[in-house]
């Protein structure tokens, strides 16, 4: 339901090796949110992704999604349970063609032979440049048609949540613009979306709520307004978006 507790993160802590990298972080994302993770070169962002899908384990602290206790989970059953991460990058398969990464998307869902059909058709309808596509493979694309075809996979599986890492990056802008209406469409349908994002200002303009990441610690979370507005998010960030 709109505005329900979907992800509570509770005094997360996780790092490589012996590396503290993300310290005791703490945050809520309501379902239906936008939520932008902002912050400056190695702050933790990608960190904390990681941790949330399980590709990380934490040294200490929780990760909740929905009320269940997800910490600690793998990152299969993780995903199994709602939650897919797009790493920065993209990660497409080379000599799999768009239609082949749609199917791949749709990996391990039950019935997935009946939802094929109708989840792609879906796809299609938010990205239409895709459908003219079906044959061409991934490595022939544009930068935003990979991008768009790696958000249309993971929504192959209808999930609740989709992290979304620096989805802009080698981008033209009129091409940001179009990954970020997509996004925008996204929460109408009640998805929740967490967006790391060097493009502050255009990330604050999307989001609901958000947080500040400096040295792996929250250095403020709230509104996109508040974080607009906050003095220090302002002369670091947001003079050079
Ligand atoms: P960027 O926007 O530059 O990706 P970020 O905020 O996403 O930055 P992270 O990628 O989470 O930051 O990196 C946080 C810190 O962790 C950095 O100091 C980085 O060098 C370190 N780090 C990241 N990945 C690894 C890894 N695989 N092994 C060891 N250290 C890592």
């Amino acid at each position: 339901t709109q505005g329900e507790e979907l992800i509570t993160v509770s005094g997360l802590s996780a790092g490589y090796g012996t590396v503290p990298v993300i310290r005791s972080v703490d945050f809520t994302v309501h379902t239906g949110e936008i939520f932008a993770v902002v912050g400056g070169n190695g702050a933790g962002k990608t960190t904390l992704l990681s941790t949330i899908s399980g590709l990380l384990h934490p040294t200490s602290g929780s990760v909740r999604l929905a009320g269940t206790d997800i910490t600690g989970w793998s990152p299969e059953r993780i995903v199994a349970h709602g939650l897919v991460h797009i790493p920065e990058g993209r990660r497409l398969f080379t000599g799999l063609t768009v239609a082949e990464h749609l199917r791949l998307g749709l990996w391990n869902v039950p019935n997935r032979r009946k939802v094929e059909r109708e989840r792609t058709d879906r796809v299609v309808d938010l990205f239409p440049v895709l459908g003219e596509r079906m044959d061409a493979y991934a490595e022939v694309l544009s930068g935003g048609e990979q991008q768009m075809l790696a958000i249309g996979q993971a929504l192959m599986r209808e999930p609740r949540v989709l992290l979304l890492d620096e989805p802009s990056i080698g981008l033209a802008p009129v091409i940001i613009q179009r990954v970020f209406a997509v996004v925008d469409r996204l929460r109408e349908q009640n998805l929740t979306v967490i967006l790391v994002e060097q493009r502050v200002n255009q990330a604050l303009a999307l989001a609901d709520r958000g947080l500040v990441m400096r040295h792996g610690r929250i250095e403020v979370v709230g509104t996109a307004a508040e974080l607009a507005e906050d003095p220090v998010l302002r002369a670091a960030y947001l003079g050079a978006a």
